[in-house]
């Protein structure tokens, strides 16, 4: 029987899985179909500047079982494409594992803070596990406040999660605390540009600047870190600022095997793919998701989002697969681009096109950003024909437009 592998158990990879095994179903034709993956969870990654909760993980099992697709648990370490095989640690052995067709589906990491004490005293919330230390430090700092103290905590880095993020703290706080104690808090937001989200251009710059103002976050844009110590942030004007907790949110890198791919690498460390989401220097290879370099129109690429790595992902599951099977291909392309940006108390902001045209604003976008977070971005689950259904690669994904 013909092997795919698909590594990568997040976004791109789990639907890279389903979609092969539905048209493996359709086409009557038999893969063996292997996800291989550090952990038996998908990470709900955008999820992870909220309250802190076990559910942003989604089990995979209920999801890949009933399709058949094998989950092997470890770490790829290496892909050999002139042998098409990967080296994979796993908890017993490292050992090699061959295919036919490979999808790395691997995503991305937070952009390392080069600076002292980044390493020692940052937290992040890049991973589930980053998420759950970051909680767990909140948690415990708070209950280490004196009477009367207010809690600094410094988010570095104002693109879309360090916004989301400021603008939640005094959620998460009240979460640990209760409402007074963070209503005293001290929530600080620096950015190195000149502009707060240089990333979203200026559409939504009101309703940001807005709803920093509302959740009461002090926003520092053109200032540098030059320093984290354990009880303070150094700017490099010399400035020391208070700060019980730092949170670095500075951006995302792809994860380092794709730079190990033959071809080209973007400046994100992105393969570069063709239409097909193939590598062109080794076409038994796709790449979606965070790691691939795509175009979705002639004039966007892809971005590190979830809203591109699900349509990668299931381009890239569905052209392996046919590719194995003997059946025609398809270009990926994505027309449209929405975002929606959560900001806490003072609602969400959601913007249509790549010029981020504000279609709403405030409170009552909030619901449509608590749906997409809590309902839509979860994996299908299901009897195999309703995530047969599900996998169909013209369902329309979220499930609900
Ligand atoms: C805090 C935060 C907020 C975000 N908010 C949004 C948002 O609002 N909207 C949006 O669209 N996107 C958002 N994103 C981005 C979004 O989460 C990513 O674009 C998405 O997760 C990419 O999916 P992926 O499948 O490419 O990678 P991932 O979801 O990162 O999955 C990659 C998987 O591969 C596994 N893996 C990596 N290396 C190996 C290896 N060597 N061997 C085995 N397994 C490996 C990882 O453990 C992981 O399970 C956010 C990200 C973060 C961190």
């Amino acid at each position: 029987m013909k092997k795919l592998v698909i590594v990568g158990g997040g976004f791109a990879g789990l639907w890279a899985a389903l979609v092969a095994a539905r048209e493996a179903a359709v086409a009557g034709g038999a893969l063996e179909i292997t996800l291989v993956t550090r952990e038996p969870f998908l990470t709900v990654r955008p999820r992870l500047y909220e309250v802190f909760t076990e559910a942003f993980r989604a089990p995979l099992a209920p999801t890949l079982d009933p399709l058949g697709v094998r989950v092997m648990l470890g770490e790829v370490e290496s892909i050999d494409t002139a042998a098409q095989s990967l080296r994979v640690k796993t908890a017993a052995a490292t050992q090699t594992l061959g295919y036919d067709r490979l999808v790395v589906a691997t995503g991305s990491v937070q952009q390392a803070l080069p600076v002292p004490g980044a390493a020692e005293h940052g937290y992040d919330i890049d991973t589930y596990a980053g998420a759950q230390t970051f909680d767990l430090a909140l948690k415990t700092r708070l209950a280490a406040l004196k009477p009367a103290q207010a809690l600094h905590v410094v988010v570095v880095g104002g693109g879309f999660t360090g916004i989301e993020l400021a603008t939640e703290m005094r959620r998460r706080i009240a979460a640990h605390a209760g409402a007074a104690v963070a209503a005293a808090a001290q929530i600080s937001l620096l950015e190195r540009s000149g502009t707060l989200g240089p990333a979203l251009g200026a559409g939504p710059a009101p309703a940001v600047a807005a709803a920093m103002s509302a959740t009461g976050v002090t926003v520092e844009t053109g200032v540098t870190v030059a320093e984290i110590g354990a009880e303070s942030v150094t700017l490099t004007d010399g400035r020391r600022l208070p700060a019980d907790l730092v949170v670095i949110t500075t951006g995302l890198r792809a994860q380092a095997l794709a730079a190990s791919l033959p071809g080209d690498c973007d400046d994100a460390g992105r393969a570069v793919v063709d239409a097909q989401l193939r590598l062109p220097a080794a076409p038994t290879v796709f790449v979606a998701g965070d790691v691939a370099r795509a175009q979705v129109d002639a004039d966007h690429l892809a971005l590190m989002s979830c809203q591109h790595a699900v349509p990668m992902g299931k381009c890239a599951g569905y052209n392996a697969a046919h590719d194995l099977l003997g059946l025609p291909m398809r270009d990926y392309a994505q027309p449209d681009y929405v975002t929606c940006l959560d900001l806490g108390d003072y609602g969400a902001v959601f913007t249509m096109g790549w010029e981020r045209a504000i279609q709403q604003s405030g409170a009552e976008v909030k619901a449509l950003k608590q749906m997409v977070n809590t309902q839509w971005i979860y994996p299908p689950v299901g009897d195999r024909a309703a995530l047969l259904a599900a996998a169909d690669i013209d369902a329309p994904w979220p499930p609900a437009t």
